[in-house]
């Protein structure tokens, strides 16, 4: 019997010191440089910057996401969570951790499926955070259905050449390099249709369009790139994985960062919660303080069950990752969290913006980006409607059809039942 909540002394410790790392020192990142978190830095940020990196890697908690051999801790799924749920508060701090998304799905994978060339070519100075990447995925006429991506690579001779379009690439402009996912073998079926490529951002073809911004972003400052790939020539081991394996890739990178993005929400909704308790407890109204209307102990009641709810699922989801070490088999869990993300992160911040008042819908406060932000996670890995199908889907694998006319709980079938088992009823 082990159904255990409590978190060792050890690693508690290590939780308390990146609490307080991540409050008094890494979010002072955020209230300098809120729109320089993906960009390559600037000097005067390196110099503040790498020593914050040291210091959290002589902590031991440095890219806690992957295993030993690839320069993490090892530290397993539940301990990662309960660190995301620190980092989740400081927009800078996943970097400073080393687990920024998109570079961690995307070291992940080669990490997975690269070869001993890629991986010291692009994995190590990935893992390093000395580098930013792109994964190029969707499509400006599609991007839930990948069997609509018409994004092609062919071969000739030795090499790859890519054509199409590519929208959504999230930081193109500063990226070393991007992954591509392009159609190789057009007849297959959706599983076995498209390859992975590992493309220089250098490489000639490569035209980034426009970089559109996501709402509130600064004029000039938009991350997400629409590129035209124009005859991008790429050798034959640019491949990653093998050819046609690119949705298996792509579901191997998704499924962590599903999952890390609902361990890292967890921490900032539960951050909206405390501030809007705080607003609670510090403003009054009619002489009373607002915790004291009965309205808003709703609005924080119900905020608490939706964190508490969404924390369970996400650490019991973790353990489950942990347990079976195959996204596949977790993936009712996963598409349910994925799915519970952006709606808990998006109900506790609009109520936190109602107790603030008109103070709380200004940009003096966090809470319009985190709805922003949950708008984001409600599309960004697969829009909301398509994990639900998911969730259901799973779930119906559990259950049969009733054999006969009426369903197996019927009450009046089953009393007959009972009648003929216990007494002896024809
Ligand atoms: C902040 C952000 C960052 C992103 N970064 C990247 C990135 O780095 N690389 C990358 O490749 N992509 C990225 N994306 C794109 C993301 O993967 C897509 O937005 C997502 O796959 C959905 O595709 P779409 O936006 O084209 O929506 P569409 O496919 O056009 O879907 C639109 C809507 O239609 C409905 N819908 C679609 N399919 C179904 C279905 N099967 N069942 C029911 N309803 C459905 C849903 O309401 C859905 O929201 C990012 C997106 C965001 C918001």
């Amino acid at each position: 019997m082990a159904w255990d909540f409590s978190t060792d002394p050890d690693y508690q410790a290590k939780l308390d010191w990146a609490a307080e790392f991540v409050d008094t020192k890494v979010s002072q990142l955020d209230l300098l440089w809120p729109h320089d978190v993906y960009k390559p830095m600037l000097p005067e940020q390196r110099a503040i910057i790498d020593p914050m990196k040291k210091e959290v890697r002589r902590q031991g908690l440095w890219a806690c996401h992957l295993g030993p051999e690839l320069g993490g801790e090892g530290y397993g799924q539940i301990k990662l969570a309960l660190l995301n749920e620190v980092l989740g508060r400081s927009h800078w701090a996943p970097r400073i951790f080393g687990t920024q998304a998109p570079d961690t799905g995307n070291a992940e994978i080669i990490a997975h499926y690269g070869t001993p060339e890629q991986k010291a070519r692009y994995l190590e100075p990935l893992l390093e955070g000395d580098i930013v990447s792109c994964f190029s995925m969707t499509e400006p006429h599609a991007g839930a259905d990948p069997g609509e991506f018409t994004t092609r690579a062919e071969r000739d001779g030795e090499d790859w050449v890519i054509n199409g379009a590519k929208f959504f690439s999230s930081n193109a402009r500063w990226a070393e390099f991007l992954i591509v996912m392009a159609v190789t073998n057009p007849e297959a079926g959706v599983r076995n249709r498209m390859s992975m490529f590992l493309v220089p951002a250098d490489t000639p073809g490569i035209d980034i369009v426009r970089n559109a911004a996501l709402f509130g972003d600064p004029e000039g400052e938009g991350s997400h790139a629409l590129i035209e790939y124009r005859d991008v020539r790429v050798p034959a081991d640019a491949l990653l994985g093998e050819e046609g394996d690119a949705f298996g890739v792509a579901q191997t990178r998704l499924g962590g960062g599903r999952v890390h993005h609902a361990m890292r929400t967890v921490g900032l909704a539960q951050q909206a919660l405390d501030m809007m308790a705080e607003r609670a407890l510090s403003r009054r109204t009619r002489g009373r303080v607002l915790a004291d209307m009965q309205a808003v102990q709703l609005h924080l009641a119900e905020s608490y069950l939706q964190v508490q709810q969404f924390r369970l699922l996400v650490m019991n989801t973790a353990w489950k990752i942990e347990r079976y070490d195959d996204y596949q088999k977790v993936r009712k869990d996963i598409a349910a969290i994925k799915v519970l993300t952006p709606k808990v992160l998006h109900d506790v911040a609009q109520r936190a913006v109602q107790v603030h008042g008109a103070l709380g819908v200004t940009d003096e406060m966090p809470f319009m980006s985190m709805i922003l932000t949950a708008q984001s996670l409600a599309l960004a890995d697969g829009p909301t409607e398509v994990h639900q199908v998911t969730v259901a889907k799973q779930l119906l694998r559990d259950h049969r059809p009733a054999e006969g006319l009426w369903p197996t709980a019927h009450i009046p079938t089953r009393r007959d039942a009972a009648r003929r088992a216990l007494l002896g009823a024809p």
